[in-house]
């Protein structure tokens, strides 16, 4: 039996709602065969982020090389890389395994306010990983971050989109949950504009949301998925997601639709 492939880089979260772990489980449930390179152990739990120990880039590199030269590799996630060598070193392998199935999500900041990206290490992500990403997925904060300018309405996710392009990726999604009202996501190809609008779910455990998104995008483009059609399962899977989120531990318990 045959089987779509997809690999994550990224960092673990012990509480296991975010990170690879997050990745890995939206890989299974999407039916696709799932793969792991650790670039950092966090320590965490629903309270928050309480400690962050970056691998050795030899040992990220290797995990890397493992997988792609024996299993292969439909699709590529990045995910948490925290350090401007840790972003290099992805970015020459996925020009190395020519990996043309990439999506970045660009992670910065958790919710509770733990830095997962060296604040040095912003430039890097646009230098290095943008241009060689099929999608990147930020989030409102990491788009004001990523433009240098607030974003208050659609027209300026609009606009932010635009600007995202001209750093290389071939698809940009930026994700509008952190405004007000319905979650509208702005995808922009180059060409084209879409707007995905999904209700306001009200809920505290939304932990890991982005990470499961972006697990979920990739998981379609390794099946086979155009860039369209991945970002749209993408969001409905991640609506019944936040839909159905666990009230685990004490602070903001996981987006979990398989549970
Ligand atoms: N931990 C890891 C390892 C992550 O990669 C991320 C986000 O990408 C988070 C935590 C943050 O998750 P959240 O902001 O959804 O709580």
């Amino acid at each position: 039996m045959t089987i779509a492939r997809a690999l994550t880089i990224a960092g673990s979260d012990s509480g296991g709602g975010a990170g690879i772990q997050a990745d890995l489980k939206t890989f299974t449930v999407l039916g696709v065969y799932g793969m792991s390179a650790l670039t950092a152990i966090t320590v965490q739990n629903t309270l928050g982020v309480h400690g962050i120990y970056n691998l050795p880039l030899e040992a990220i590199e290797k995990q890397i090389d493992a997988v792609v030269t024996d299993i292969g590799v439909d699709a590529v996630k990045t995910g948490m890389l925290s350090q401007v060598p840790i972003i290099e070193l992805a970015a020459a392998k996925i020009r190395q395994h020519r990996i043309r199935n990439l999506v970045v999500d660009p992670v910065m900041v958790a919710k509770g306010g733990a830095r997962l990206l060296e604040a040095s290490a912003q430039n890097a992500l646009i230098e290095h990983l943008l241009p060689v990403a099929q999608v990147v997925t930020p989030n409102l904060p990491e788009t004001e971050v990523l433009i240098e300018r607030e974003i208050r309405t659609v027209d300026d996710m609009r606009e932010a989109a635009k600007r995202i392009l001209e750093f290389g990726p071939r698809t940009v999604v930026v994700k509008g949950g952190h405004l007000a009202g319905d979650a509208v996501d702005i995808v922009y190809d180059g060409e084209n504009f879409y707007e995905l609008a999904s209700p306001r779910i009200e809920t505290r455990h939304t932990h890991g949301t982005g990470c499961t998104f972006s697990a979920a995008v990739t998981a379609e483009l390794a099946k086979g998925k155009n860039v369209l059609e991945a970002v749209s399962v993408a969001k409905e899977f991640i609506t019944c997601a936040i839909s159905d989120s666990l009230e685990l531990g004490g602070g903001h318990g996981p987006t979990n639709h398989w549970a």
